[in-house]
């Protein structure tokens, strides 16, 4: 067996103590960073920067892999349901490791790694969902938790001496104190930390309203990458009951709105004044923008200013056509806003 393993990194404390604990028992590790709209979708967008990023801080040259088609099929129907909002976790597991495991023998690694503590999660690091995980991944006996591995029965890589047992940890509960010591251990202090990061967006209230909302307009079939995109930020309004306007609230959304070049989205900003970036998916008719330039305007530092012209396309870079933009009050505009609380 050949001293690579592939790890499954998210960026946390955690994964990041489970491959170094690989490290220093001499193994090359091989971190997959798996991105979904809901969780690391600025790794798919600014790639370069986030990969430079952890390697500078971390030292882990991580892998970014593009899970959104998976993350869309498994929130459509999840064997083992949901998480207290839409989060599919031990599904959403299950189907991460299956990658990682069917991507072993292409990368010539001999097991897969994760920086999950026995107990530290209420739905997916149970001993019971832990060892359900482990068989319905497919990765029977090849899937090693450093941070807990004593309190787990000794894997294939451990049976075989490839692994040193006694050096893996033990940790378990919810506790960060042993995390701590051994961050230490290995030079990351609190400055160096990282910082706990936002979460996935499925855990999420509101989110997970949108994002079940979308599911359901489009059932029996399935929402595209670009709806489900649409849910993650800004403000949401049915201008009717097929097109979606998203209008972003501040200048990090309008980034990430920008970057949202999908066939069927329209682009839409008040020309010569500061305001959001818009995007209209659906039916781009004359009355639908028209609605959508009134909506934008009242968003923009335009906002009560009568005659301004909202100008969009297919590209931020693009924005070619023109419609006018009325002045219209709040009320007008939350009669298109969805109801998060229904
Ligand atoms: S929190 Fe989100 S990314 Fe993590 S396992 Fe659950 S559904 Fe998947």
């Amino acid at each position: 067996m050949a001293k690579r393993c592939i790890a499954l990194y998210s960026g946390g404390l955690d994964s990041i103590l489970a491959i170094r604990m690989m490290q220093e028992q001499s193994f090359e590790v091989i971190p997959l960073y798996f991105c979904t709209p809901f969780f690391g979708y600025d790794v798919l967008v600014n790639t370069k920067a986030h990969k430079e990023f952890h390697e500078r801080a971390y030292g882990i040259r991580m892998h970014p892999v593009d899970f959104t088609d998976d993350i869309i099929d498994v929130v459509r129907d999840p064997r083992h349901g949901f998480g207290k909002h839409l989060n599919p976790c031990i599904d959403c597991k299950i189907r991460m490791l299956r990658k990682a495991g069917s991507m072993m023998e292409q990368l010539d690694a001999s097991f897969v790694v994760t920086g999950e503590v026995l107990g530290q999660r209420p739905m997916s690091q149970r001993r019971d969902a832990m060892n359900l995980i482990e068989r319905e991944s497919g990765l029977k006996d090849m899937l090693l938790r450093p941070l807990c591995a004593r309190h787990l029965p000794p894997t294939y890589p451990e049976r075989t001496g490839l692994v040193d047992r006694e050096r893996l940890g033990d940790m378990a509960g919810r506790g960060r104190k042993a995390q701590m010591e051994l961050a230490a251990k290995y030079g990351i202090t609190p400055e160096t930390m990282p910082t706990p990061a936002g979460g996935c967006l499925l855990a999420d209230e509101q989110i997970s309203r949108k994002v079940g909302l979308t599911f359901e307009r489009f059932r029996p079939g399935v929402p595209s990458r670009a709806d489900i995109l649409l849910d993650i930020l800004g403000r949401k309004f049915m201008l009717d009951e097929n097109t979606v306007l998203i209008v972003s609230r501040n200048e990090e959304e309008n980034r990430m709105l920008s970057s949202m070049v999908f066939q069927g989205n329209t682009f839409l900003k008040i020309a010569d004044v500061p305001g959001p970036m818009c995007v209209m998916r659906g039916d781009a008719s004359e009355k639908n923008l028209r609605t959508a330039a009134a909506v934008c305007l009242r968003y923009s530092k335009g906002r009560g200013m009568e005659g301004r012209v909202a100008v969009y396309g297919p590209d931020p870079s693009a924005l070619t056509g023109t419609v006018e933009a009325s002045a219209v009050s709040e009320e007008y505009c939350r009669r298109f806003q969805i109801d998060l609380n229904k």
